[in-house]
């Protein structure tokens, strides 16, 4: 049985909701549960329909341009029963009532819903009766987790609304932007579905970031643990939180395009199952590439740091301090360094970093280096084949890149290097041609 999750492209006008209704009845016995996002642009200038609803919360006449994208879908889709005035008209109470900024963000994937809902015939099931938030506003997965199960046992197909749930006094809550993802993988769970295939616009998860690499190749298989490095390091075309619910349920992900449903897309697996054999492993050496630029190094160099116990506890306790969290930590003998990222942090914080270190911990030198990029190539096969670290170092050296920082993690499963931001797309462009043919 499969879960799927169409995101804003896909439920964008009439036209594409067909492309989704075909995918979905395609396989009636197995698409059983369907959630979808509020519809998205249709072209590059367009406003999504949540950026509307959020509009129309600080502004009420924003509210007929909601209205209009909606009974245009309805008119594209030939839905001549279905007429959604009367929920207009609730929701239009609802605001002047004092309904909040997250219950009128979360009515267009509740209309979205109904309109594919009426489209297909199919059961609606309100996101409110499933996703639970506690009083905090906080997701609830025990209590969701009981709700859905018990909800959608009863149910043989259903439609349902992403993005937003119901908290404990009846409060609707959203989760954050691009969340229908987070509530696809919520639902695959509950039901324990075989796959959570998520349907976006892409092809696919690119093995590095197609705005330094163009046509960079799709990656065919990732596994959930290749997923997590990749993402760290800021690849994106899931939302970040919604791998958790089906990573701790084994439940593979499956990225695929509603516009080209042909194209294989990127299947993300629970990695012991990779292992295990249940699915085949990827030739690729190194399945993906991605970083970050704006990190900063501090580099303490102390002789025979190796034999003074506590050292790195006293430089992390002057870190915390702060509130700075730590990136990396590459040690030598006789040094040692933190990695940062250099968000949110100004001169003035350097300062007193500085400072503290040298009190508690006298080192003989102190360095900060900014304006660094940290690139993790990432991949399973790496380790098993001889020669991977040469080949990244010298396809690096060759492209005249100066190699800051190696971070080897002990996870066998990634290289970092630092190296200057200046470099950054280069170094990434080298590192992608070196291993794209294998
Ligand atoms: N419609 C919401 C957003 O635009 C949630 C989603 O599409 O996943 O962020």
């Amino acid at each position: 049985m499969k879960v799927l999750k169409f995101g804003g492209t896909s439920m964008a006008n009439a036209e594409t909701i067909k492309k989704v209704a075909k995918i979905i009845n395609q396989d009636e016995k197995n698409n059983r549960f369907i959630v979808v996002s509020a519809p998205g642009k249709r072209e590059k200038s367009d406003t999504k329909v949540t950026d509307l609803l959020y509009a129309a919360y600080k502004d009420i006449h924003v509210f007929p341009a909601i209205e209009k994208r909606f009974n245009e879908l309805i008119a594209g889709l030939d839905l001549t029963l279905l007429n959604l005035s009367e929920e207009y008209n609730i929701i239009k109470a609802n605001i002047e009532g004092g309904a909040s900024a997250e219950y009128l963000a979360s009515r267009g994937e509740y209309l979205s819903a109904k309109i594919l809902a009426a489209y297909l015939g199919i059961e609606f099931i309100d996101a409110a009766e499933l996703i639970k938030f506690d009083a905090d506003g906080k997701f609830d997965a025990v209590q969701t987790q009981a709700a859905a199960s018990k909800r959608l046992k009863k149910s043989v197909r259903a439609i349902i609304p992403g993005f937003y749930g119901k908290d404990t006094s009846g409060e609707i809550k959203t989760f954050s932007r691009g969340g229908s993802d987070i509530s696809g993988a919520i639902i695959a769970r509950a039901v324990s579905a075989d796959i959570y295939e998520n349907w976006t616009d892409v092809d696919g998860f690119m093995v590095c970031d197609p705005r330094t690499v163009p046509n960079a190749e799709i990656i065919d298989v990732l596994t959930y643990k290749e997923l997590r490095e990749l993402s760290y390091m800021g690849a994106s075309v899931l939302h970040s939180e919604s791998i958790f619910p089906v990573r701790e349920a084994d439940i593979p992900i499956h990225i695929r395009n509603t516009f080209n449903p042909a194209a294989k897309g990127t299947l993300i697996v629970p990695t012991k199952k990779y292992f295990d054999g249940l699915y085949a492993r990827s030739s690729r050496t190194v399945t993906g590439i991605a970083g970050e630029k704006g990190f900063i190094a501090l580099t303490l160099e102390k002789s025979m740091m190796n034999v003074e116990v506590g050292f790195a506890k006293r430089v992390l306790e002057v870190l915390e301090k702060h509130g700075i969290s730590i990136e990396h930590m590459p040690t030598g003998i006789d040094t040692l360094t933190v990695i940062i990222d250099g968000e949110g942090i100004d001169k003035q914080l350097l300062f007193d970093v500085k400072k503290d270190l040298n009190s508690a911990c006298s080192p003989n030198r102190y360095t900060v280096e900014q304006n660094l990029s940290m690139i993790a190539v990432v991949g399973h096969n790496m380790s098993r084949k001889t020669g991977t670290a040469a080949r990244l170092f010298s396809a690096l050296s060759k492209a005249s890149v100066n190699i800051r920082m190696i971070d080897q993690g002990s996870s066998e499963l990634n290289i970092i290097v630092g190296v200057e931001d200046n470099d950054y797309e280069t170094a990434i462009r080298a590192l992608y041609e070196e291993f794209k043919n294998d």
